[in-house]
């Protein structure tokens, strides 16, 4: 989920957790926090995100072309019983986050890139994949 400010499944509402479609749920929203960032344009940007996902705590997600940094932990105001103990005062994100819309029911990003190969094969396909459509336009 992206946080805060940038997209909208940032965080969750865990209000409806003890009832309806978030009954239940492990609270997956409040356990990893996703950030949009930017694709990356040069080897500099490879070469920092490739630092980032040498953590096995962090992934980057892609999600119809938008970029994530993924971020596994858990938020200090879940409580054990998976609730949001801040629930009048939680962050605007997590009162845009709402089920059915969110990861609980369906994975929300095209692509998880969990290790610097990983991004690597990435990079490298897309570029195969953009000049082989060069090519094609060229014909
Ligand atoms: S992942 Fe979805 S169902 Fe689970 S707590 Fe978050 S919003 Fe509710
Ligand atoms: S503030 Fe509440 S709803 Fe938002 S991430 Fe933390 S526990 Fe979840």
């Amino acid at each position: 989920m992206a946080k805060g400010k940038a997209d909208r499944r940032t965080k969750t509402t865990t209000k409806t957790r003890t009832k309806g479609l978030c009954e239940g749920c492990a609270a997956v929203c409040c356990t990893e926090l996703a950030v949009v960032i930017n694709r990356p344009r040069d080897k500099d940007d490879v070469d920092f995100y490739k630092w980032h996902l040498q953590y096995d705590t962090v992934n980057i997600a892609i999600s119809n072309h938008r970029w994530h940094l993924v971020t596994k932990g858990r938020c200090i105001y879940l409580t054990d019983d998976n609730l949001c103990s801040i629930y009048k005062r939680r962050p605007r994100t997590c009162r845009r986050h709402n089920p059915p819309d969110c990861e609980r029911f369906g994975q929300w990003y095209d692509k998880l890139l969990t290790t610097p190969e990983e991004l690597e094969q990435f990079i490298e396909a897309e570029k195969m994949r953009r000049r082989r459509r060069a090519r094609a336009s060229r014909r």
